[in-house]
């Protein structure tokens, strides 16, 4: 059986091109012990991906010329030497970007299409779920009353940071791209305040929105907005560093703070973080996130683009604002 596959071709300068992938059929080997073939249902499409695809030293090594593109996905198991796993469960795993994976088991959690769409388990009941429960709940550290500031607002983590600092009873005010992403935090969300980085300034807007300072900072996006947000932050002020999607395509040097001397004046604290810290407890997390779900605090969305030959472009939606929520491809399956 064959596998259709998108390989890393070469490594990206600035933002990624078609001439850094190969689309290529490859045949399935047979399983070993402990494996299972999967049917790829849904891709994830996450910003780390650009960084996996840069040589040298991460938090998990690159991914190398001519590999599959690594990437979370959620499937269907269609034959398995593991007596753990049977035809026809849903798993979620590392499955890489194409259609059918021969893997093995270790790594691989089943997950329950009756409990949640099977979508979500890339989303809120995923990794990025967890990204923003565990950095905004054990570094973030939010108490009530206090302000929390989110940028990258709209998306995956961005919108269950918020969602869950209100849960908290914090004040919450999202920096996002336009006026459609800005009004759903506030309307649909329940966010006190948005601020659309692309159309207004940001510096009135925290002024304006954080009448009180700020008090945490998760920040998804880097470079000049992290820049803004640091001359507004409070006393003892917790900046988790998530992510710097601002920064991802740069064929310069990452542009860092050039106001991180608040930090001092304020005895404040920035940290940095990654989801993997956390992997022991996803299951008591993603238990709670599901219950906020079903209390109707906690809303999930997902924009899913269909047909796994749009990946490429598909990619660069994060880096254009033009996801609306968790991204992911839907895999088409070829007779
Ligand atoms: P996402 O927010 O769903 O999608 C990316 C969003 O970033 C885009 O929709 C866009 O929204 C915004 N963006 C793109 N370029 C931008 C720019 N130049 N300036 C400002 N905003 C820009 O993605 P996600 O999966 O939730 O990831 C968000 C961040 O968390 C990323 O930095 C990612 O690397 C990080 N992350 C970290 C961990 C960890 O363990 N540390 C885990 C997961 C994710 P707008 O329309 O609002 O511009």
């Amino acid at each position: 059986m064959q596998s259709r596959q998108y390989l890393l071709a070469s490594r990206p300068i600035g933002t990624p091109n078609s001439e850094n992938w190969n689309f290529v059929k490859t045949d399935l080997p047979p399983l070993g012990a402990n494996q299972i073939k999967v049917k790829v249902l849904y891709i994830s499409l996450d910003p780390a991906m650009r960084g996996w695809m840069n040589e040298g030293k991460s938090y998990i090594p690159p991914v190398g010329i001519g590999e599959v593109m690594r990437a979370g996905g959620v499937g269907q198991v269609t034959e398995s030497t593991d007596p753990k796993f049977k035809v026809g469960d849903n798993v979620y795993g590392t499955f890489g970007v194409c259609d059918y994976a021969v893997v093995s088991t270790q790594g691989i959690h089943k997950v329950d299409a009756n409990l949640a769409p099977l979508e979500r388990y890339l989303g809120v009941l995923g990794m990025p779920g967890m990204t923003a429960y565990f950095g905004l709940l054990d570094t973030g550290k939010p108490k009530a009353g206090e302000t929390v500031v989110v940028s990258g607002a709209a998306g995956a983590v961005g919108t269950v940071v918020g969602q869950i600092a209100k849960i908290k009873g914090c004040r919450v005010v999202g920096i996002a791209g336009g006026e459609e992403k800005c009004k759903y935090l506030v309307d649909e969300l329940g966010f006190d305040a948005a601020i659309d980085y692309k159309n207004s300034d940001v510096k009135q807007g925290l002024k304006e929105h954080c009448p009180k300072g700020v008090d945490v900072f998760f920040d998804n996006v880097g470079g000049d907005i992290l820049d803004d947000v640091l001359t507004r932050i409070n006393m003892k002020a917790r900046i988790v560093i998530c992510g710097a999607i601002s920064q991802y395509n740069n064929t310069t040097p990452v542009k860092g703070p050039s106001n991180y001397l608040t930090l001092l004046v304020n005895r404040a604290k920035m940290e940095g973080i990654v989801v993997f810290d956390n992997i022991d407890n996803y299951g008591k997390s993603a238990a709670e996130m599901a219950g906020w779900i079903g209390e109707g605090k906690l809303i999930a969305k997902e924009h899913i683009v269909e047909g796994l030959e749009t990946f490429p472009d598909t990619l660069l939606m994060l880096f254009r604002g033009e996801n609306f929520g968790k991204l992911v491809i839907k895999v088409d399956h070829q007779k």
